[in-house]
């Protein structure tokens, strides 16, 4: 195991001490893998042992008056103020991303005009997102469109506007792409599909919390995105969804569960939906999940988004540097975008023997990702990284590739 000497980059790094503040911070494993599921807080250990004992185990049932039953809209608004670029009112916390997809593009594909029989999503997209959109049309007699895709780049204006058009119900899109990073002009795209009367959701599990979102600025219409990536949130910790306030009271989502009636506690018959966002709550929410996130945010808030941002390109600028000295002479080829600019918080890397490398590595407690075909993805979540990390790995990767 190496020893991780902070070198230059680390002592110049004004966020450097905020890792510190992760659990297992002090060991010497390299962790690629923030992007996947991030690290806890400690801090999280000290509120969850709170929250058993005073808040769950002290207040019982009163806890959900004064506290839980607003907490998916609360820690909604606080994800879309720090991390999203969203006035209150449009971020909610509740269900899978999985989950949540179904409910905003099934609600989406419901309202579109008669004639708009067309979801738009790219061949490249993460399973999930494929699949539901695939389950939606076929459930919906609708058509999908696909975008082809280029595994090492991603969706762009020129690849989706002969796709887009009088026909299209509905895009849905990922900003940064899993596989290669590529980071999507949500602007420019958004305004593709407005001007074709088109609206898009946008996916952002691979963005929220490393790449800084206007949403309300760029008139994006629908998001949804994960918590237990770069929000560190936790094993199945409950992901969010945002619907600009324009849409909120014209959309109906098919889970129509009692926590979005307008009056859960009526508990009368027939279902009125909640005006605002809470109609896009279905049941009880994950009340637990919640916690890890909400210091995660804390801290994001903390550090400043665009500070995360420029730490996270600074650290996948230093892995690509370190490729192209170490990795390129091996036969190590960049499978994604070389311009900062079009890339999000990770960087993959692609040779023929990867999968037997990244078997290894685990082995030796350097824990990247290994993505078909023949990539190692190097997650880098920036606020629990260190360059004496991306040093260290890439060190190890490159000896095993020379053996
Ligand atoms: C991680 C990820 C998901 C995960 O969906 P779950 O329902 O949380 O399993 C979905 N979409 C994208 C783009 C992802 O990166």
């Amino acid at each position: 195991m190496t020893d991780l000497n902070p070198g230059p980059l680390d002592a110049a790094d004004p966020l450097a001490a905020l890792r510190d503040r992760f659990v297992g911070a002090d060991t010497p494993l390299v962790y690629f893998d923030g992007n996947s599921l991030g690290r806890p807080l400690r801090v999280t250990a000290d509120h969850l042992a709170d929250f058993v004992r005073d808040e769950w185990g002290g207040r019982l049932i009163r806890g959900w008056d004064e506290r839980w039953y607003e907490l998916p809209l609360t820690l909604g608004d606080e994800i879309g103020r720090v991390c999203l670029g969203a006035a209150p009112g449009q971020t909610f916390v509740g269900d899978s991303t999985t989950v949540l997809l179904y409910k905003l593009i099934r609600a989406a594909v419901d309202a579109a005009p008669p004639g708009r029989t067309e979801i738009v999503i790219d061949d490249d997209n993460f399973p999930t997102d494929r699949y539901i959109v695939e389950g939606i049309a076929a459930e919906r007699g609708l058509t999908v469109r696909w975008a082809e895709v280029d595994r090492a780049s991603g969706v762009t204006t020129e690849l989706l506007a002969p796709l887009v058009g009088e026909q299209t119900a509905l895009l849905v899109l990922s900003q940064v792409a899993y596989r290669s990073a590529h980071l999507a002009d949500v602007p420019a795209i958004t305004r593709l599909a407005h001007d074709a009367g088109a609206p898009v959701l946008w996916d952002l599990c691979h963005s929220a919390g490393v790449v800084p979102t206007a949403l309300d600025e760029w008139e994006v219409d629908l998001a949804v995105g994960c918590t237990y990536k770069y929000l560190n949130g936790g094993p199945g910790s409950p992901a969010y969804g945002y619907v600009a306030e324009r849409h909120q009271d014209s959309l109906r989502q098919p889970v129509q569960g009692w926590m979005g009636h307008a009056d859960p506690f009526l508990m009368g018959p027939g279902y009125t939906p909640s005006a605002g966002i809470r109609r896009f709550i279905s049941g009880t929410p994950a009340v637990v999940g919640m916690l890890a996130l909400a210091d995660m945010v804390a801290l994001i808030d903390e550090a400043g988004v665009d500070a995360v941002r420029a730490k996270s390109v600074a650290l996948t600028s230093y892995a690509v540097e370190l490729a192209d000295a170490w990795l390129a002479p091996l036969g190590v080829q960049l499978t994604s975008p070389r311009d900062p600019a079009e890339r999000g918080g990770h960087v993959t890397l692609t040779h023929p023997r990867m999968r037997e490398v990244v078997a290894t590595l685990w082995e030796r407690d350097i824990i990247p990702d290994y993505r078909d075909p023949d990539g190692l993805r190097v997650g880098l979540s920036p606020l629990s990284t260190s360059f004496a990390e991306v040093e260290s790995g890439l060190a190890a990767v490159r000896d095993l590739l020379s053996d």
